[in-house]
């Protein structure tokens, strides 16, 4: 299955004028539940995730919730192991749920869409502050312009650059487009 293709014909790729959780504007943005939605879609993206880092060993897969949840548990079984998720708790990711790592853990991140990379580096603090080992990050989607380095093996199932501005450089507020806000701060 061929992520991108799934993306259009998911309706997954919105037009139109978007304010990103970074503050910049863009004209598009990818509404990742219309792939997280669809179970079989999932367990695909986590048989390509765990096939992208193949060779790499893994002892448990984290994710960040919402759509962490989904995509650590598919990419998890694909390895056949556990699969855990921090949650946002006062704007910072954290383990709960009993969920924790023990030193010396591999534990391999994945996140869905990489615009900043600020989930995944908050994700790969809490691997530090366990004292576990990031074997790889695997993202679904890699939105950056400059492609994406964590400091260890580093994939993306999918390329797809943002266009994005700063509000005072963009186009469409020029065209008085109607602004929709998406992203962390604004569904
Ligand atoms: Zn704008």
């Amino acid at each position: 299955m061929d992520i991108s293709s799934i993306m259009n014909e998911t309706g997954a790729v919105l037009k139109g004028h978007f304010q990103l959780t970074s503050g910049r504007h863009s004209d598009t943005y990818l509404e990742k539940f219309r792939l997280l939605e669809r179970p079989e879609i999932v367990e695909e993206v986590g048989k390509q995730m765990a096939k992208a880092v193949k060779g790499i060993d893994v002892d448990v897969v984290l994710g960040a919730a919402v759509g962490g949840i989904l995509i650590s548990s598919s990419t998890a079984n694909a390895f056949g192991k556990k699969g855990i998720f921090a949650e946002r708790v006062d704007g910072e990711l954290k383990l709960r749920r009993g969920f924790k790592l023990a030193p010396g853990e591999q534990v391999l991140v994945v996140e869905d869409i990489v615009t900043t990379g600020g989930s995944v580096r908050e994700l790969l603090d809490i691997v530090e502050a366990f004292g576990a080992d990031p074997a790889a990050v695997v993202c679904l989607t890699d939105r950056t312009t400059d492609g994406i380095d964590f400091g260890c093996p580093t994939k993306a199932l999918i390329r797809f650059p943002a266009v994005s501005w700063d509000p005072e450089a963009c186009p469409l507020c020029v065209q008085n487009e109607p602004l929709t806000s998406r992203g962390r701060t604004g569904k």
